[in-house]
């Protein structure tokens, strides 16, 4: 059997991590590199001259308004009390880990309570759910309906905890994936289904659905919607022309199930979605995924635990 390049490669070893990010002062470096890559720029007034100064963390000030910053200011890091080497190492499980990192094992691994654990996770999963919210499929297209915490939509089982979301594969014309969103939706009624295939698809794509009536209007959205009756249970999740999006709800659930025994899925289950997602569309380069991870929360806003603390429709 041939061997699997993406499933083999080296990715980021912690020695290379460590010699790359052991320390304080090169996380501040990354993330100096990061913020202003062609040099310090000022956010008030655009100047390129400063005073370096120190306040417990390297200052910038602005030799023209004479304005502070920080490296961190207006980042998801902003006002963090955390080393930046604890950052980076939390960044470090999280990208390099097959299938996520928990809250706890993160604790145990970078050594910090778990309510700090559980904040710094969830920070970089938002950071990676924005990222993924600008992810734009075309050509040909996989979907289907699907539920977190269950597959019956007419069970809601205890506590009614099922959450309705859309997966969507986009494919290359050999019928590999290339790049995949995961959305929660409110239901999988016309409007919600409208509403996210206006910002999920490209208008010349191909999409290929079951016979689900929510997917009818695709129609009216897209360049070829080809609806397929599919049937239930084992025999539709089989059928050839949506392989890979059953293939990767089947690799979300697995993935979910074996790391995270509990979440609140109404509540943070968009995040959870978009870290699954993040992480395979950047599969192709798994040592990368660090530094892209550190440009993403370099450019996101501010994210504080009362923020953090609500449900998606409320952000
Ligand atoms: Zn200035």
């Amino acid at each position: 059997m041939p061997m699997n390049r993406i499933q083999f490669q080296p990715g980021l070893s912690l020695s290379a991590f460590l010699r790359d990010y052991g320390t304080e002062a090169q996380c501040e470096a990354a993330v100096v590199a990061a913020r202003w890559p062609e040099g310090f720029v000022c956010d008030r007034c655009r100047c390129t001259r400063f005073s370096p100064t120190h306040n417990g963390r390297r200052l910038w000030q602005c030799k023209d308004c004479g304005y502070q910053s920080s490296s961190i200011v207006g980042s998801v890091m902003e006002h963090t009390k955390l080393a930046l080497t604890t950052w980076f190492l939390a960044m470090y499980w999280v990208t390099q880990s097959k299938n996520g990192i928990s809250a706890l094992a993160l604790m145990r691994y970078v050594g910090v309570s778990y309510p700090t654990a559980w904040l710094l996770r969830h920070k970089l999963m938002q950071v990676m759910f924005e990222r993924e919210q600008a992810t734009l499929l075309s050509g040909r297209i996989e979907i289907d309906d699907a539920f977190l915490g269950g597959e019956q939509p007419g069970r809601q089982g205890r506590g009614g905890n099922k959450v309705p979301f859309l997966a969507a594969v986009e494919t290359d014309l050999r019928g590999r994936p290339q790049i995949v969103r995961f959305d929660r939706v409110d239901n999988h009624g016309i409007a919600a289904i409208q509403a996210w295939a206006t910002a999920a698809i490209a208008p010349e794509s191909l999409v290929l659905s079951d016979g689900w009536p929510g997917f009818t209007q695709l129609s009216s959205l897209v360049q070829c919607h080809e609806p397929h009756i599919t049937g239930h249970g084992p025999k539709a999740a089989k059928h050839p022309e949506f392989h890979w999006v059953n293939t990767l709800l089947s690799n979300l659930k697995t993935a979910l199930a074996g790391t995270f025994h509990a979440f609140a899925f109404r509540k943070y289950g968009h995040r959870y979605l978009a870290e699954f997602a993040y992480r395979f569309n950047r599969r192709s380069n798994l040592k990368a995924m660090l530094p892209r991870l550190l440009h993403a929360a370099v450019a996101s806003s501010p994210q504080p635990l009362r923020k953090i603390r609500l449900p998606e429709t409320a952000c």
